[in-house]
């Protein structure tokens, strides 16, 4: 049950192959046909027969879906933003991205977090094209993951690469372990920040932050 006392959370890892190395006995990618069969056996824990028709095809279509759901561990968040435009012409002011919308998935449940993002830098040298900010956002998304986590993730890869003079990332999000188990509770929506640089030392901006986008959590989230 408590087998796995990792000692310490770790630090974010960005490639899957060091997440996974970091989980003992799970270093190798188990085949296609194990993890269908894998998923044969949760269909038998949930009470349902895997060899009935309708479920003849679904631990395929399982597995399949899991390769978008996780995605995310093939990419490398890095690589996403390492072409840069230099070229500003002077432009200095913020640059937001709001209402990324994400899906991503609770790692203590595996079900959907379904939320949005907004992530803001202000340039130092470097602008990324505004898409990569929505890879970005996917990137670290499309795995098992905790809000609070996925926040620090984003605004750290953006300040580390970047390296602008601050960064200012929100992410709200409704939580289906919370509404579909658990204490069922529907509308609620979780909101988390990272403010670092000029974002977190200088009020005027983080106040312009928050006024582009609007009142987070005063935004509904949908729960599905
Ligand atoms: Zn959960």
């Amino acid at each position: 049950m408590s087998e796995e006392k990792k000692a310490g959370k770790g630090k974010p890892r960005k490639s899957a192959t060091s997440a996974t190395s970091a989980t003992s006995g799970t270093s190798a990618r188990p085949s296609r046909a194990e993890a269908e069969d894998a998923v044969r056996v949760l269909l038998r824990w949930a009470g349902d027969d895997p060899a009935r028709e309708g479920l003849i095809d679904t631990p395929g279509r399982v597995v399949r879906a899991y390769e978008e759901f996780f995605a995310g561990y093939e990419v490398d968040p890095r690589e996403i933003l390492s072409r840069t435009f230099s070229e500003v012409d002077g432009y200095d002011e913020m640059i937001v991205l709001k209402d990324i919308r994400f899906e991503s998935y609770c790692e203590h449940h595996m079900v959907p977090i379904i939320g949005r993002a907004h992530v803001a830098y202000l340039p130092e040298h470097r602008v990324v094209g505004i898409s990569k900010l929505a890879r970005l956002v996917d990137a670290f998304a499309k795995r098992l993951q905790i809000q609070e986590k996925m926040t620090a993730q984003i605004a750290d890869t953006l300040n580390e690469i970047l390296q602008p003079k601050g960064v200012g990332v929100i992410l709200e999000a409704a939580h289906q372990c919370m509404s579909t188990r658990g204490v069922h509770k529907a509308g609620v929506s979780m909101v988390t920040s990272r403010m670092l640089g000029t974002f977190r030392t200088d009020p005027s901006t983080r106040r312009e932050f928050l006024a582009i986008v609007g009142n987070p959590g005063a935004m509904s989230v949908a729960n599905t």
